[in-house]
């Protein structure tokens, strides 16, 4: 949990407190798959009571365990994400200017806990097809080996089917001593 104390901010309409914080998320499962941290979520917040709510503006940046897309390597990416919410008293209820919706985190007591919000933004930040760089070479469709550490031979096997045939054909001729058959 990140739990922040909004006890004195919250009677303040107005008011807008600052917060540094250095977190360590525990490993989660998203509907792309495992996320692991590869180190602490530097996460820095603005929290402003608009009267209304308590409105959450701040950068997350952090690192992640992830394989490479093309030679499945694994490798630490990079992530920034930008945090955007609005926290509501649940004991208070929402004003009725104020349109009841997903959009609205709903807290009670003197903290509110951002954990779900930054880990939801760190994976919306995250790439569909991470690479572990632009020139990634990627696994060779033949052997399977990562032709980023080593270089196979298989890229010859690798023809065109009719030029696979022309060569048979050639091959052939060749053992019959250089006579070509004749077609009719
Ligand atoms: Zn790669
Ligand atoms: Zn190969």
């Amino acid at each position: 949990m990140i739990r922040l104390n909004v006890k004195g901010l919250k009677e303040e309409r107005g008011r807008q407190d600052h917060y540094d914080l250095d977190v360590s998320l525990p490993e989660l499962d998203s509907s792309e798959g495992q996320v692991s941290f590869a180190g602490t979520t530097d996460i820095h917040v603005d929290i402003t009571n608009t009267g209304l709510c308590l409105l959450v503006t701040g950068t997350i940046d952090t690192s992640v365990n992830t394989q490479c897309a093309r030679c499945l390597a694994s490798f630490k990416y990079p992530v920034h994400a930008d945090l955007f919410e609005t926290y509501y008293d649940k004991e208070k209820g929402l004003s009725q200017n104020a349109e009841e919706g997903d959009d609205y985190v709903p807290y009670s007591g003197d903290e509110i806990d951002i954990q779900p919000e930054v880990l939801k933004a760190i994976i919306l930040a995250m790439p569909i097809r991470a690479l572990c760089g632009e020139q990634c070479k990627g696994l060779c469709p033949q052997c399977g080996c990562n032709r980023n550490v080593k270089e196979c031979d298989c890229r010859e096997e690798i023809v065109d089917p009719r030029m696979a045939k022309l060569k048979e054909l050639l091959k052939r001729g060749e053992n019959n001593g250089g006579s070509q058959e004749e077609k009719g």
